[in-house]
């Protein structure tokens, strides 16, 4: 690991304007993701600023009806909450279904939504990468792609987002709260959030230099059967094949995201029209530009079947 420096930030203003005045400072909550790739030396930065004291852990309802969760929120207290067991079901489910118990007890709200890609080409630093050092190339074009993009994709980067809580923030369509160095707040729809890789790959979301997550914020509960279904190799501590979050209203309508099939969670809002008619022709919508390579193809019938799966489980 690099040396660093490494300081406590009093106020989230005061975090923002530390880390904007310093592009190789990075913020550090949990540590769980970020620690990893500064022992690898993936990620190199030269000043941490720890964000655990700033008071960003609280959990309360809006007054619109709808929850505000704090940056800080760890995600065994997020997917424990009553109101979120109650009324934001899919949220709780899954984040149970990723990590594990001593992970989820450090990660937290704002850096589980932001960890990076478990492309295995971005973790060996013996392979190009274009995500890790832009301009490089991308080793998983033409290598081993079984477990990356099959939708979204560029010729630059084929890497998976691997989040299971953001695919259920996004089908309950969260706000992401932030504030910047000059004190400036705004809101971000998880939908704009996170960014196709493009010929930018290693550009992954809209936050601005320095601009620190303060919250996410749920609209109110929208009810139905909120079920988060996880395909993977192993049945636990294993990233997504893929994923569905989905919520199914009794008239058969309702909503879904889909996790590691592209570069963020993905959803595609006229496909649910399709739902009461079934997985395939939601399905057909829902993954119509799917550009999937020999290895990973079965991802697009995968999608198909786990969403069948989850209609059924919703119709009882
Ligand atoms: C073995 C293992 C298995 C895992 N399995 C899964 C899984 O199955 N599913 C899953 O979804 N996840 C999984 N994870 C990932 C885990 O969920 C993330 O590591 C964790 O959520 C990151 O949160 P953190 O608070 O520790 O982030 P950190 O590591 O502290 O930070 C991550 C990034 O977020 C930035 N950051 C943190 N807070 C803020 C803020 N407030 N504003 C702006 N930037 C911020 C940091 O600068 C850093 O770039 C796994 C991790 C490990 C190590
Ligand atoms: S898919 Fe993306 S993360 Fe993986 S090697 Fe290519 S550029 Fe890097």
């Amino acid at each position: 690991m690099k040396t660093f420096t490494y300081e406590r930030a009093k106020s989230a203003a005061a975090a923002a304007k530390a880390a904007a005045s310093n592009p190789n400072a990075k913020f550090i909550a949990g540590g769980t993701n970020l620690l990893d790739l500064m022992k690898l030396q993936i990620e190199t930065p030269t000043h941490l600023i720890d964000v655990n004291g700033l008071g960003l852990d609280k959990i309360e309802l809006t007054n619109q009806g709808g929850l505000r969760v704090g940056a800080l929120v760890r995600n065994t207290d997020l997917a424990a909450d009553r109101t979120v067991r109650r009324d934001y079901g899919l949220l709780s489910r899954a984040i149970l279904a990723g990590a594990s118990g001593q992970l989820r007890n450090k990660a937290t709200t704002a850096g589980n939504l932001l960890q990076r890609t478990r492309c295995p080409y971005f973790y060996d630093t013996n392979q190009p990468c274009n995500k890790r050092q832009p301009g490089s190339g991308c080793s998983a074009i033409g290598g081993a792609t079984r477990s990356l993009a099959v939708i979204g994709t560029s010729d630059a980067c084929i890497a998976t987002y691997p989040s299971d809580m953001a695919i259920a923030m996004r089908a309950l369509d969260a706000d992401v709260e932030t504030v910047n160095e000059s004190g400036h707040t705004r809101s971000i729809p998880i939908a704009d959030f996170h960014r196709l890789p493009g010929d930018t790959p290693h550009i992954e979301t809209v936050l601005e230099p320095g601009e620190l997550i303060t919250a996410v914020t749920l609209p109110p509960p929208i009810g139905g059967k909120q079920i988060y279904r996880k395909v993977r190799d192993r049945a636990s501590y294993a990233f997504a094949l893929i994923s569905i979050g989905a919520v199914i209203q009794p008239d058969g309508t309702g909503r879904v995201a889909v996790g590691g099939v592209a570069h963020k969670p993905w959803r595609v809002e006229k496909a649910e029209a399709e739902l009461p008619k079934g997985a395939r022709a939601t399905t057909n919508i829902l993954m119509a530009d799917a550009h999937p390579t020999e290895q990973n193809r079965f991802k697009v019938d995968l999608v198909e079947r786990t969403l069948g799966a989850v209609i059924t489980e919703a119709r009882g």
